[in-house]
């Protein structure tokens, strides 16, 4: 039983979206008011624009440093969601004579799928890899799908319901053997795993500002420059970002990113060390249990995310136990019936175990009372629930 109740929700859901650091919005609201920086940054008639550009500016070598990349090579997008559809959409788009080919994985987040998807319905091929039962793709699988008119290939390097973690570095390789391009979701791993776009060959990286202690509804896409690795815009107006993505630059926002970036650099190995005690202290705790299985486990995943299958328990009804914990299930509820989770079935998980996991994850915040209160109350439901 737990002891106390606390008066907000245990907050286990940092893979969904992440507090604001406090430093983060000090930063931003220097840029939103009458008596602040708040003029367009791409007004070139007057001072006030001027310095509204260099506070993005500054952004942009931020977020460039956290990657290794140069600020030439960042793109500001509304989201990993908008980085992803510029990344497969206006990479395959712009390169149609070097091939209609793009490869990617069953497991990769909505915002890759649905786009491979509607790339599919314009008249591009589309190979899908099944990864391994640790959520992992290998490079030898990666071979096997490769053909000579594969233009792109797009894997991600966390995944955000398992946090398994792919060798970048490894697949980049293959995918430059059949002269194609590498394209990475990195949304969930800034600040997590080391990130290095010379080192790892990445040619195009998606990021998100709200899974870094940024704020929601920024992120940016890493283009590298080189001349193979074009892409053709989606969105047009005052061709903003070298014509790649037009709009008005929303100064604080960027700003925001720009700082959780740099905080990330700082900070984002200590978080995760502070993380993977609290990881073992929720495994430890549930291993009181029996049947209880962490999904896609292997020495490679990250200890911010856990994705746990209770057997014999409906996740929907623990879901409904756990009230003031706030996770997240995989499934999606329609109208007819629950679904398991794509991503948990395309590692093998099977129907039955799907439907009985939630997924857990930690962050800068979590404390040890936050894990122990949840474990508590998992043990209560979880036997409640099997009576
Ligand atoms: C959250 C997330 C996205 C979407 O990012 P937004 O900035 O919310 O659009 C894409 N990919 C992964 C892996 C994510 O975790």
């Amino acid at each position: 039983m737990p002891q106390t109740t606390p008066t907000l929700p245990v907050y286990l859901d940092y893979a969904a979206t992440t507090p604001v650091d406090d430093r983060v919005a000090a930063v931003m609201q220097r840029y939103l008011t009458v008596d602040q920086l708040y003029a367009n940054p791409a007004s070139r008639s007057h001072m006030l624009g001027w310095q509204a550009e260099q506070v993005v500016e500054q952004a942009r070598r931020q977020v460039a440093d956290a990657i290794g990349a140069d600020p030439r090579e960042i793109v500001w997008t509304s989201g990993a969601t908008e980085a992803d559809n510029l990344a497969l959409t206006g990479f395959m788009r712009a390169n149609r004579e070097r091939g209609m080919h793009l490869v990617t994985s069953t497991i990769e987040h909505k915002a890759v799928v649905d786009t491979a998807h509607a790339l599919e319905a314009e008249g591009f091929e589309v190979t899908w890899i099944t990864p391994g039962g640790d959520g992992r793709v290998t490079p030898e699988q990666l071979r096997d799908a490769m053909r000579d008119d594969t233009a792109l290939v797009s894997l991600m390097t966390v995944n955000n319901e398992l946090g398994s973690v792919n060798d970048i570095a490894a697949l980049a390789d293959v995918a430059h053997e059949f002269g194609a391009a590498l394209h990475t979701d990195a949304a969930q791993a800034i600040g997590r795993v080391p990130l290095d776009v010379g080192a790892q060959d990445i040619d195009l990286m998606s990021l998100s500002g709200h899974k870094a202690y940024g704020p929601k509804g920024v992120g940016a896409l890493y283009v590298k420059r080189h001349p193979d690795i074009r892409v053709e815009a989606l969105i047009h107006g005052g061709g903003h970002e070298r014509g790649m993505r037009s709009g008005t630059l929303p100064t604080h926002q960027i700003a925001g990113m720009g700082e959780a970036f740099a905080l990330m650099v700082q900070q984002g190995e200590a978080d995760q060390a502070h993380i993977a005690a609290l990881g073992e202290r929720f495994l430890d705790g549930l291993a009181q249990l029996d049947d209880v299985h962490r999904n896609a486990a292997s020495e490679a995943s990250l200890p911010n995310i856990i994705n746990v299958a209770f057997g014999g328990v409906d996740g929907e009804s623990l879901l409904m136990a756990l009230r003031d914990v706030a996770v997240s299930t995989g499934s999606a509820c329609n109208s007819a019936s629950v679904e398991p989770s794509y991503v948990l079935l395309g590692v093998g998980v099977p129907r039955r175990l799907a439907l009985s996991s939630l997924r857990f994850s930690f962050g800068r915040f979590t404390t040890a009372a936050d894990v122990d209160h949840a474990v508590g109350v998992l043990q209560h439901a979880v036997t409640g629930l099997r009576g």
